[in-house]
């Protein structure tokens, strides 16, 4: 597997590579690596002939306040994982490489961010978006993979690939959970037991509203009430959403009449935490 620090020379291996008629698949993370992310690359392996991965802590979308200087790290440890799923190349830059001093440009949406966790995190989106377009820029992929645990940034990305005219084929790819139902993320590592038992809280959440939902409840606000309470009743718990909303524009939905994605962000401890479902009432 090559390793690349420099955009420059990421670049001219994909070129290459189109040269001689390959597809890239590309699988970009903030490192840390669990199994979320390798089916992602699994994925990713099944859609092109070769594969990229991208490891970037991307300090444009941590706020003041958030986890940029604590997000876990292990180097060493995802590149053996990454080079036994098979990956051709791993792009590793520094802060430098991909922000040099006198960076200016950035990339913002109008709608997406205004909703979910755009509300309590206002600059994240502008630096997912703009991370994503230059890593696309650099790698030049035909296909990129992301995790549907992060839908509205699947959804933003989308609008991106749209809107600036990438033409990437955009594939999501669902949540990957450990076996008593939590959503895999990095982010878990900052959990102690007992927290990680009130983490438990949001995958119970999201079979609780579709139990709901299944049984005639069409009230978003009954839902989320309950579901309030059922999260208020965890130790360490301190909720930042629950949103019940349309899949495609964010918004929220006052009467459940079609499709919508349930989606919570709890505080738990040090772990800000999120999760997702896409439920269907059955009329
Ligand atoms: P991150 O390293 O957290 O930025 O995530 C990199 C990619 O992995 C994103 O596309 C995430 O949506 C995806 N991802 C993270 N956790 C999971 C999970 N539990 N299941 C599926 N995809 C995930």
């Amino acid at each position: 597997m090559e390793i690349f620090k420099r955009s420059s020379d990421m670049r001219e291996w994909s070129d290459q590579m189109h040269r001689v008629g390959e597809t890239i698949s590309f699988v970009p993370t903030m490192g840390y690596l669990h199994e979320g992310h390798l089916s992602l690359i699994e994925k990713g392996k099944n859609i092109s002939s070769s594969l990229v991965v991208s490891i970037f802590v991307n300090p444009t979308q941590f706020g003041e306040n958030e986890d940029l200087n604590a997000y876990p790290t292990n180097i060493e440890r995802d590149i053996e994982l990454i080079k036994k799923k098979g990956a051709n190349a791993l792009f590793l830059p520094d802060k430098k490489e991909i922000y040099p001093e006198n960076y200016q440009t950035y990339i913002s949406l109008e709608y997406l961010p205004n909703h979910l966790c755009g509300i309590s995190r206002p600059i994240h989106f502008r630096g997912v978006a703009t991370i994503v377009a230059k890593l696309f820029n650099i790698v030049r992929p035909d296909a990129a993979i992301f995790g549907a645990k992060d839908f509205q940034q699947l959804q933003v990305i989308r609008q991106l690939n749209r809107d600036l005219n990438f033409g990437i084929n955009i594939v999501g790819s669902p949540i990957v959970r450990e076996s008593d139902g939590l959503a895999m993320s990095s982010r878990n590592a900052y959990l102690t037991s007992e927290q990680r038992q009130s983490a438990l809280s949001l995958s119970q959440s999201l079979l609780k509203a579709k139990e709901m939902v299944e049984s005639g409840e069409r009230y978003a606000n009954i839902i989320k009430s309950n579901i309030r309470n059922f999260i208020d009743s965890f130790p360490y718990t301190q909720i930042d959403y629950i949103s019940i909303c349309d899949p495609d524009t964010l918004n929220e939905l006052i009467e459940i009449d079609r499709e919508f994605l349930f989606a919570l962000a709890v505080q738990v401890g040090k772990a800000r935490l999120i999760d997702n479902m896409l439920i269907k009432p059955i009329s």
